[in-house]
């Protein structure tokens, strides 16, 4: 099929995600990835400075992850995961807990970073049911992001993204983002909330908030945020979908903290990209509340793909690649390039709240009209940025970068490079 077919056919028959069809232009016909480079029907190259939707850690079809799909094809693709288990997803269970915290202990398969969420909830909810202990409350904080199921909505911020589902949320206290002076009014705001003892759960992006703009707070706030849950009995959830993986500098964010979390979701980069796979990891505390004679009390949710051997065994590879000392070097190589840049990026009058955090560099750009998802500064950057070939997806005023770790030298400056002219080129 040519590629005017090809779109014709799309604009036909598919409906894109966070898209207004109506004003939405051409899609990007992509036919090609290879390691950072995207290639689309007419030929033309992109770097994919934000790894696919945050995901493809160690860049497109990484041969040594490619092998362990053909393999496992081979062996076995998939098969019901209730009441059969199978090696890839039993060893995935292993490793994974041998690289959380000692207490987090059991690992339960989903799809996605919205049902590995949805799933700690319905833990987080059905361990003080199970318990006999009403508590109802969930505690999150303001901006947060944790994806588009209903349970998930009901947890992140309200807005125009979810307005027409309002009605369907359960309560949830939302607590101001720890930023500056609110660093401290923030924790007052939970200690009343948690004080009633009626919150079941409380629930982060431990240390950048993805969605909000890749909001960053510091690793000693999320501390006392803890302690505060732990003190009043409040089971705490980390949402790590977006920040394991190396994206913090570390494999997990939660790496920068003393204390540690009950719950643990994990998806996005798990699989490097190439498979959708979600983990929820429990403690044996939050484990044990289930077990029952009664079926009843038991966790009795499952999706069709639970435990995928597929999506399992590409997850083991990535592990492996993990456990290359050349990754490590890559990461700490992207944060140092990056902190060289925002030298350059200080300099300039239109930008501020600069952050960095291990290979994510965000900041904003002063429009006067604070961060605003709908800003048109986001549809002048993403063409800019692409008639360069460059694929970025700004957050609203908020640029920033998250590349697959094996991004060239030459590639990472030039994204800088191109960050800088379009700062110098556009009018405000
Ligand atoms: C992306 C994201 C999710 C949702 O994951 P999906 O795979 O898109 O469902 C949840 N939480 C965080 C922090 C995320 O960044």
């Amino acid at each position: 099929m040519d590629r005017a077919t090809s779109l014709e056919k799309d604009k036909k028959h598919v409906w894109h995600p966070f898209t207004q069809m109506q004003t939405a232009g051409e899609p990007l016909c992509i036919v090609k990835a290879e390691a950072t480079t995207l290639t689309d029907a007419n030929g033309k190259e992109y770097i994919d400075a934000n790894s696919s939707w945050w995901v493809n850690v160690h860049g497109h079809g990484h041969p040594y992850l490619g092998e362990a799909l053909q393999e496992q094809f081979a062996q076995l693709d998939h098969v019901i995961f209730a009441g059969a288990t199978h090696p890839q997803a039993i060893k995935l269970a292993d490793r994974i807990t041998s690289l959380l915290p000692e207490k987090l202990e059991k690992v339960f398969f989903s799809d996605d970073g919205s049902t590995a969420v949805e799933v700690a909830l319905k833990m987080a909810f059905q361990y003080w049911h199970n318990k006999n202990e009403p508590k109802k409350r969930i505690i999150a904080l303001d901006g947060a992001y944790h994806g588009d199921t209903f349970g998930a909505m009901s947890i992140g911020q309200r807005g125009a993204f979810n307005k027409p589902f309002e009605h369907l949320f359960f309560d949830v206290d939302f607590i101001d983002f720890p930023k500056d002076e609110a660093r401290s009014h923030s924790l007052i705001q939970a200690e009343q909330i948690l004080q009633t003892g009626e919150v079941a759960a409380v629930i982060v992006e431990p240390l950048v908030q993805g969605s909000a703009g890749m909001r960053m707070y510091d690793a000693v706030w999320l501390d006392a945020f803890v302690s505060l849950a732990r003190k009043y009995k409040a089971l705490v959830i980390f949402d790590e979908v977006m920040t394991a993986w190396g994206r913090t500098g570390k494999l997990f964010a939660h790496n920068f903290c003393a204390e540690e979390p009950d719950l643990i979701c994990l998806s996005k980069g798990l699989t490097g990209g190439v498979l959708p796979l979600g983990l929820t990891v429990a403690t044996n505390e939050i484990y044990d509340a289930f077990l029952h004679p009664e079926t009843s009390k038991a966790l009795l949710h499952g999706h069709s793909f639970t435990g995928s051997a597929m999506a399992c065994a590409v997850a083991n590879a990535s592990l492996d690649l993990f456990e290359q000392p050349e990754t490590w070097d890559s990461i700490e190589w992207i944060e140092e390039r990056h902190r060289y840049f925002i030298e350059a990026l200080k300099a300039h009058s239109k930008v501020k709240d600069i952050g960095l955090c291990g290979t994510i560099l965000r900041f904003e750009i002063e429009t006067g009209e604070g961060n605003n998802y709908y800003s048109t500064i986001r549809d002048q950057a993403y063409n800019y940025f692409l008639e360069r070939g460059c694929l970025i997806r700004p957050l609203g005023n908020v640029l920033y970068l998250n590349p697959p770790y094996c991004i060239s030298e030459e590639e990472l400056d030039k994204l800088h490079v191109v960050l800088l002219d379009f700062l110098d080129d556009i009018s405000l």
